[in-house]
């Protein structure tokens, strides 16, 4: 599904990436931790292109062919997907009408009609319900004095609605509460399918607890220095990052 090969990434001529190699397949679900400023939200942005980063060597393959040249927004009509792409408040835009325009844009891109209404609805109906959101919040403003939940509820709801081939969830926020967590975590378990695959980046092992990984990578000092199955988590919560730092 997604494939990075030898992938080095600089901001202002300040290297942070050093030769990141990741092997994702249809249907895993992969962790990426490590400690604070190894990379690891800069290996998010550069996946989905964010134009603030060069990519100075190595390449990005979804499912074969090379993304590395392509703007944003053609990453996301091919199927990548970042959480917190669309953090802004719109007031007056709902939730659900922000969904549709996204859809609706897409598709244009990518020469195709839109969405008819009532398939639109038919989606917006089977997601909300698999993810237990209610019409309510369907309704309000986009962004509009969420709390932590919220925001991560929408960003799940956006999630399911664009059936992203790859999903990539950079949960840099320490104050996500339990709830939160949750909403994270129900939503990914069953959003998950064969035919996609998640990248769940958190320096926090229980997030862990709710969403299982296939692999768990420790991204430090812009490399992938272990990589493991979901017992390489408990492991860094029981040892912190330290023996990894001294290794390498
Ligand atoms: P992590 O998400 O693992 O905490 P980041 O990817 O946010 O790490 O940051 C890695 C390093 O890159 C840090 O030293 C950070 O200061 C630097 N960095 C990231 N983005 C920028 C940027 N836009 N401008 C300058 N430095 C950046
Ligand atoms: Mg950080
Ligand atoms: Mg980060």
């Amino acid at each position: 599904m997604l494939s990075i090969k030898n992938l080095h990434a600089s901001v202002e001529d300040k290297e942070i990436l050093k030769g990141i190699n990741l092997e994702v397949r249809a249907g895993e679900v992969h962790a990426i931790m490590g400690p604070n400023g190894s990379g690891k939200s800069t290996l998010s942005s550069v996946i989905a292109g964010n134009e603030n980063y060069e990519v100075t060597d190595g390449e990005i393959l979804l499912e074969g062919e090379d993304i590395g040249e392509l703007a944003p927004e053609e990453r996301a009509h091919k199927g990548v997907f970042l959480s917190f792409q669309y953090p802004v408040e719109i007031p007056g835009v709902s939730v659900t009408n922000f969904m549709k325009t996204a859809i609706n844009e897409s598709r244009k891109a990518q020469g195709r009609e839109e969405m008819p209404a009532n398939e639109m609805l038919k989606l917006i109906r089977e997601k909300s319900e698999l993810l237990e959101i209610d019409r309510k919040f369907l309704s309000r403003s986009l962004n509009e004095g969420f709390s932590g939940g919220e925001k991560k509820r929408n960003e799940i709801f956006q999630m399911a609605m664009l059936e992203p081939k790859i999903a990539i969830l950079d949960e840099t926020d320490s104050g996500l509460d339990i709830d939160a967590l949750r909403i994270v975590a129900n939503g990914v378990n069953k959003l998950r399918s064969e035919d996609n695959a998640v990248i769940v980046i958190t320096h926090y092992q229980r997030l862990l607890d709710y969403i299982v990984p296939d692999f768990v990578h420790v991204l430090y000092n812009g490399k992938i220095v272990k990589s493991g199955g979901k017992e390489l988590a408990y492991e860094l919560e029981e040892k912190g990052y330290d023996w990894i730092k001294s290794e390498n």
